[in-house]
């Protein structure tokens, strides 16, 4: 067959108008599937496409395909993670591979008889959180797919998803079982333990209809839904009874729900003869994408908030209340879920559910940080969770030591029953210390603060006792909407965090963006070693009107408070000089301008690039503070990259080199009497938080979760003792003090 160069429009408008033909007539699925196949060949000019399911055990079998012999069809088989479908399987994103042939990871089945096909682009069906499989084309000749083509296959991918969703209810029972009785790896999100009975919450709603019959109506029906949907909030938000915390999570729902990029590229998906819900789940599954890409896992973690407010959209735009109904829990429930959002979790009566078990999820995901305020344990990294789990399963589950038991065995109840014992003991230790202030045992007091990013990140269990916000990252809002927040916008969020602390201080930083952290509207420079390229406060100084822009919202949401900033990956002096005069630049201006000045300007650096360390004595007349980011130091004082899991671990920040590093920092700051500070995961570690203590850091900052921890490492630790201890320790030749200090902490009764 010859093939017509690419050229737009013209072909997915069509395949789309065939596709809804096929849709309409009454046939067997495997007839529709192969049709589909066949019809995005003829439509989209392609000589071969496939349709991979996932079946048990992570496989994906063939299950349609024109163009590869079809006598392979239910006889090839990929891994996940095998080959170029494979890798679209475990990625769960488009990939296009130029010269598929050529690719490292290309794997040749025989029995398809496949040629030496160059272009293949694959798209991985999912329907909400489950991959069910992939859609692949290939073309015989080099061939640079357009975006054309890309979004007609990611939408006939939706359609797919929904057959399949169908088709594998009927084919369940053939599905291997999973070992009923079962021990599983998870990772810790918030200790504790619990035994209850399984409750799965799978949130995706279900889209009925995807190809729109008439555009115009369909814009109608987002418009009213984003309406309703946006009233629904706003009536909770005015509700009487409404929690603290519920109000500030609503808020940031809004955040998302009034995003005029957002809404205009749901827009344009329906003007391209979508229904509105496809075209909410279309956008939502990109952003999450796109968002999935960075590697902070703050950021990450916000795409379940927009995950929430999707599914409230699509089913609202489905006829159905925006609530989840709320069903019956058991008294003793654990919840299982692939993700959720923080107002999903409560829909539910909460007071019933003893722990959260999760496929996905981090410290910093917002459901995790309302569960942390609500008492309950949270397991995570849960592979594969609704294959191992079902509804009604018994669940035992040990958050502090991130494991999972599927219907244990009664020895492993017994040990469980010792555990919430001491769990109880432990809840109630917390609880005492929970009001109580940061003092080390010989009188020493220690400033524990928490880093955010969100006021959500604030929401502590009532009566939490904690010193202010040590670290306040601002890039989130910045990284989620579709244009930069205008200066009225940042104003508001930054108000709000101010005023969500009754009077703490609070620590903003400037823009960190560059490296992972890459801005959808911003240049994308495709630097090689993004971690030491364009980024953070080089970016903002060569880029002076962002810069300004942030500093005036901060000046505006001071509304004449004290206010104290910081800036980030600051490398020499001359940079903290330049950004501080940006800063009384827009002081003056606010100032001429006849607007409420900040009653106090505090103006301080991290420090997380060793060269600052070498300027110190200098820097510590110009600032009236210092935080050190650890994280970002230890990846350049030990050159290792802190995204790579192959070495991420090679060094340990309980190393002497690092300890020392950390200890002349600090003793230059306290000698010049500037406050110095540790902001850093670091500090959210209960040994590592002794060391630090031990060297004479007190002030802290930390994620929020670990409040309770730290505060009962330092009220059990005597700052003194410790410091003669480390004293002896840091020059000695090992790589790590870390079992010398667990061993010191145990024989000290320390909390750790
Ligand atoms: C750090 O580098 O330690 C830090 C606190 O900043 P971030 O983790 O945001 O880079
Ligand atoms: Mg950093």
């Amino acid at each position: 067959m010859k093939i017509t160069p690419l050229t737009q429009n013209i072909f997915s408008t069509n395949a789309l108008k065939a596709l809804r033909e096929l849709m309409g007539k009454q046939m067997p699925h495997q007839k529709r599937l192969d049709k589909i196949v066949a019809l995005i060949t003829e439509y989209l000019h392609v000589n071969v496409c496939s349709l991979y399911v996932l079946r048990p055990g992570d496989l994906l079998e063939l299950f349609a395909t024109k163009g590869l012999d079809e006598k392979a069809i239910h006889e090839t088989f990929l891994r996940v993670g095998e080959g170029l479908i494979g890798e679209v399987a475990l990625q769960r994103k488009t990939l296009i591979f130029e010269n598929a042939w050529e690719h490292p990871s290309f794997v040749y089945k025989p029995e398809t008889k496949e040629k030496a096909f160059k272009s293949l682009l694959g798209v991985p069906i999912i329907r909400g959180d489950n991959l069910l499989g992939v859609l692949a084309v290939q073309t015989t000749h080099t061939q640079a797919f357009s975006d054309e083509i890309t979004e007609t296959m990611q939408t006939i991918a939706m359609v797919l998803a929904e057959i399949l969703a169908t088709y594998q209810l009927e084919v369940k029972e053939n599905l291997i079982k999973v070992e009923s009785r079962s021990k599983v790896d998870g990772v810790r999100l918030i200790a504790g333990v619990a035994v209850g009975q399984a409750v799965l919450h799978r949130h995706s709603e279900r889209i009925t209809d995807i190809l729109a019959k008439n555009t115009n109506v369909e814009l109608k029906k987002l418009k009213t839904a984003l309406e309703a949907v946006e009233s629904d909030i706003r009536s909770l938000l005015d509700a009487p009874d409404i929690q603290a915390d519920q109000q500030d999570m609503l808020t940031s729902y809004l955040l998302f729900i009034q995003d005029k990029g957002w809404i205009s590229k749901i827009t344009k998906v329906i003007e391209t003869g979508l229904t509105a819900q496809a075209a909410v789940q279309k956008v939502g599954d990109e952003t999450s994408e796109r968002m999935g890409k960075i590697q902070d896992t703050y950021i990450k973690e916000r795409i379940h908030d927009l995950k929430d407010v999707s599914n409230r959209l699509i089913r609202y735009l489905n006829g159905k209340n925006t609530t989840v109904q709320n069903i019956k829990l058991p008294k003793n429930t654990i919840l299982v879920a692939h993700s959720m959002g923080p107002a999903e979790l409560l829909d539910y009566d909460t007071e019933k559910i003893k722990a959260i078990v999760l496929e996905e999820g981090s410290q910093t995901m917002h459901v995790v940080i309302v569960a942390r305020s609500l008492n309950i344990p949270v397991l995570g990294g849960i592979h594969n969770i609704f294959s191992l789990v079902n509804g009604d399963d018994e669940l035992a589950v040990d958050a502090t030591k991130g494991l999972l038991y599927i219907n244990p065995s009664n020895e492993v109840l017994d040990e469980f029953d010792d555990k919430l014992q001491i769990q109880k003991r432990l809840t109630a230790h917390y609880q005492k210390l929970k009001k109580l202030p940061g003092v080390t045992e010989d009188g020493i007091p220690i400033a524990l603060s928490v880093n955010a990013g969100l006021s959500t990140d604030l929401l502590m269990p009532e009566g939490t006792y904690f010193d202010g916000v040590g670290l306040y990252r601002t890039e989130l809002p910045f990284m989620t909407s579709e244009q930069l927040p205008d200066v009225e916008t940042q104003t508001d969020i930054y108000r709000r965090a101010i005023l969500s602390l009754g009077g703490k201080p609070i620590v903003f930083r400037t823009l960190d963006i560059g490296s992972d952290k890459i801005l959808p509207y911003f240049e994308n420079t495709g630097e090689k070693n993004p971690a030491m390229g364009w980024r953070s406060i080089r970016i903002t100084l060569d880029r002076r009107a962002l810069l300004r822009g942030q500093l005036r919202a901060f000046i505006r949401a001071a509304e004449g408070k004290e206010l104290r900033i910081m800036f980030p990956m600051i490398a020499s002096i001359n940079e903290f000089l330049e950004a501080k005069k940006t800063l009384q630049i827009e002081l003056e201006r606010e100032r001429q301008k006849g607007g409420i000045l900040p009653s106090a300007v505090k103006v301080g650096t991290m420090l997380e690039v060793p060269s600052l360390m070498f300027q110190l004595n200098e820097l510590v007349k110009l600032v009236d503070f210092v935080s050190i980011g650890t994280n970002d130091l230890a990846q350049f004082l030990f050159a290792t990259d802190r995204g790579n899991p192959m070495i991420w671990d090679r060094y340990d920040s309980l190393s002497p080199a690092m300890l020392k590093a950390l200890k002349y920092i600090n003793d230059i700051c306290k000698e010049a009497g500037i406050p110095c500070s540790i902001c850093g995961e670091m500090a959210s570690k209960p040994l590592e938080a002794m060391a630090l203590v031990g060297l004479g850091f007190t002030s802290l900052s930390m994620t929020p979760a670990a409040l309770g921890a730290i505060k009962a490492v330092v009220r059990s630790m005597n700052q003194k003792e410790v410091a003669d201890y480390l004293k002896t320790q840091l020059s000695s030749p090992s790589a790590t003090l870390r079992d010398k200090l667990k061993s010191y902490a145990t024989d000290h009764d320390i909390f750790i």
